[in-house]
């Protein structure tokens, strides 16, 4: 089965060369191929009726194109697939069921035992558990480097490693990494660079530009936007997407997303540039005010000039995104504290809502971390995650605000 060469009338749509925003709207559907229908149509079907034996047997050998089982492909899938990887800068795209079914189906079919993966220091709580204790059990050995340095992973190096796998800017503690650093070493060893784009988007960040080989999203997050799906994607070339697909989703994970959920994430990504233009800017603000408030005693945004990653953001990212990590004077108890004080602003894990989130890493998002590993890699049981939502800013700020007189938390 050979996705990748089905040509569509609508294929003209993404050649030529709109921009970002009129992509995320249009790219890759013609309403003329269906009818007339602004919208695409949902195509809720589990198989494919084929024209013949021989034709259902030659798109299971690969020799035939076309869709046959929906945990494969699936016309819906297919166009946000081809959005997505026009939006990336990719040649092809994979969605699968969760941002953890994009990472296990494309690790599961790129190691072998024996292999190593070299990671950054932070990764995502659940990133954490499935290389630290899933493909660390089979045989694959995970090593950590502080990519910040990149000198650090030149000499980190060893015959086995095969990926080199990190997050920027990092979940929870907005670590930016110079994407274009990391990937020109990793590219001269032939390892394999996979960037976790989550936090950033297509639309701020395309890590393709800067070198990387494959791209992932919990589409859960910015791509879709409104807390209403859970989804994933991966992006690179289309020989690579084709074997994750055809081994990684098909055999190993089944992860495929629901044709309804993909509808659902191409409703949102029309949307993307708006709503990141107003996360980014009212996140802006929420981090500067963090800033001048007695009671905070750190704040990770990479927007601010007084960040240690602000320059490199600055570099390869076109906003600074939603998403802000802080610390407060008198630690743990104080941020539960303080979470608990807050009215409008729910406590919940996930992020790029509509609505602002917060939540305490250390016992939530990255629980899967023992409390060494999170002193090793720099989780602090003091940090809180706030996601700013699209509500108006002078609201999340007031509401912060009375959070902060309602309860005593130390002064500088
Ligand atoms: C949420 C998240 C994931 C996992 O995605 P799910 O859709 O929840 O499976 C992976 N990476 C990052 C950076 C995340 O924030």
């Amino acid at each position: 089965m050979k996705i990748d060469t089905i040509a569509k009338a609508s294929d003209k749509k993404t050649s030529q060369h709109y921009d970002f925003a009129t992509r995320a709207i249009h790219s890759s559907y013609d309403p003329a191929d269906e009818q007339g229908s602004l919208n695409p149509p949902i195509y809720m079907t589990s198989t494919f009726v084929g024209q013949s034996a021989e034709h259902v047997g030659d798109m299971f050998a690969g020799e035939s194109d076309g869709h046959f089982y929906s945990r494969i492909s699936n016309p819906t899938l297919d166009l946000l697939e081809r959005r997505v990887a026009d939006l990336e800068g990719a040649e092809a795209s994979l969605a699968t069921a969760s941002g953890m079914g994009a990472i296990s189906a494309t690790l599961w079919s790129l190691v072998s035992p024996g292999d190593e993966i070299i990671v950054d220091m932070t990764l995502y709580g659940c990133t954490f558990a499935f290389m630290r204790h899933g493909l660390a059990k089979f045989g694959v050995k995970i090593k950590h480097v502080d990519m910040t340095q990149p000198h650090l992973l030149r000499a980190a190096f060893s015959q086995d490693t095969k990926i080199v796998y990190f997050e920027t800017p990092a979940n929870p503690n907005m670590r930016v990494i110079d994407i274009a650093a990391i990937t020109q070493i990793a590219a001269e060893f032939d390892a394999i660079s996979i960037v976790d784009n989550t936090y950033g988007s297509p639309y701020l960040c395309r890590p393709i530009e800067h070198g990387a080989d494959l791209v992932i999203h919990s589409a859960t997050k910015y791509m879709s936007g409104h807390g209403d799906v859970v989804g994933g994607l991966v992006s690179g070339t289309a020989d690579t997407i084709q074997n994750i697909r055809l081994f990684g989703l098909k055999d190993m994970t089944g992860a495929a997303m629901s044709p309804m959920t993909a509808m659902l994430l191409m409703r949102g990504i029309k949307t993307l540039p708006l709503r990141m233009d107003r996360h980014c800017e009212s996140a802006m603000q929420v981090a500067h005010w963090l800033d001048n408030q007695d009671q905070t005693s750190a704040i990770y945004y990479p927007g601010l000039t007084t960040s240690a990653f602000h320059h490199v953001a600055a570099r390869q990212m076109s906003g600074f995104g939603g998403m802000i990590a802080f610390e407060l004077n008198g630690g743990k108890p104080a941020a539960l504290k303080f979470i608990n004080a807050l009215n409008l602003i729910h406590c919940a894990v996930s992020l790029g809502d509509a609505e602002t989130l917060i939540q305490h890493p250390a016992t939530m998002t990255h629980a899967a971390y023992s409390a060494e590993e999170r002193v090793q890699f720099g989780i602090s049981d003091d940090l809180i995650r706030i996601s700013v939502g699209l509500e108006s800013v002078s609201d999340i700020i007031a509401d912060l605000s009375q959070a902060f007189d309602n309860i005593n938390i130390a002064h500088k």
